[in-house]
């Protein structure tokens, strides 16, 4: 029987158990977009361009998926063929093309996102505070990686400059959004927000000081 007595550090035990959480990740991407018609990172596309309310260029699609432009670029040519994305013009640069989602591309999108998948399912399952201190936790590793440039910047309320962190007194809506000028509440932190617009690195810093300072 393997014994305890000299474990592993937890850092690198908790590294090991997000590499089985994105196994089962993984496989869920895989029966949602096989179920559509789509490879997964044709369905990450989708996805990526649902959410915002402009098209994307190819670069921007690249950086998000963490993938290289040649295979983002394959992608869209492969979405375009099947009517789901359209090409058009970037705002300023006519040279360059931007990427929009077409109405049959959310169409897809919601039959994927209708699926069960066994992750959700799985954090569904802990109590609401677990689930609420486990987005924080992820929230805090996210930006880690992000501000050591293993991640592109993803669009959370931590680095959105409409972000402005334990501005009420109310301790279940502690923090503002200045995009739509409501307070909200931990457990509605946003990981990929449609509205987020990326504030200046020092602004980022500051933010993030007074969030974890005033927790
Ligand atoms: S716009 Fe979105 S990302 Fe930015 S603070 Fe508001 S909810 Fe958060």
């Amino acid at each position: 029987m393997e014994t305890p007595d000299d474990p592993t550090p937890i850092s690198h035990r908790v590294a090991e158990g997000l590499a089985r959480v994105a196994m089962a990740m993984r496989s869920d991407e895989w029966t949602r977009a096989e179920a559509t018609g789509l490879k997964p990172t044709q369905l990450a596309i989708l996805d990526f361009l649902g959410g915002r309310s402009l098209p994307a260029r190819v670069k921007e699609i690249a950086a998000h998926l963490g993938v290289s432009q040649p295979t983002a670029t394959d992608s869209v040519s492969a979405l375009e063929r099947k009517g789901l994305v359209r090409k058009s013009d970037a705002p300023g640069d006519r040279r360059a093309a931007a990427v929009g989602i077409t109405d049959e591309g959310r169409g897809a999108l919601a039959a994927a996102g209708s699926m069960a998948d066994a992750t959700t399912t799985a954090v569904g399952a802990l109590p609401a505070q677990e689930q609420q201190e486990l987005l924080m936790s992820l929230v805090k590793v996210i930006r880690h990686l992000q501000e050591a440039d293993a991640i592109p910047v993803q669009r959370m309320c931590a680095t959105c400059r409409y972000f402005s962190p334990h501005q009420h007194p109310d301790a279940a809506k502690p923090h503002h959004c200045h995009f739509v000028n409501a307070a909200f509440g931990q457990n509605e932190f946003r990981i990929d927000c449609r509205d987020h617009e990326i504030a200046d690195p020092a602004t980022r810093a500051a933010t993030w000081d007074v969030f974890q300072r005033d927790r």
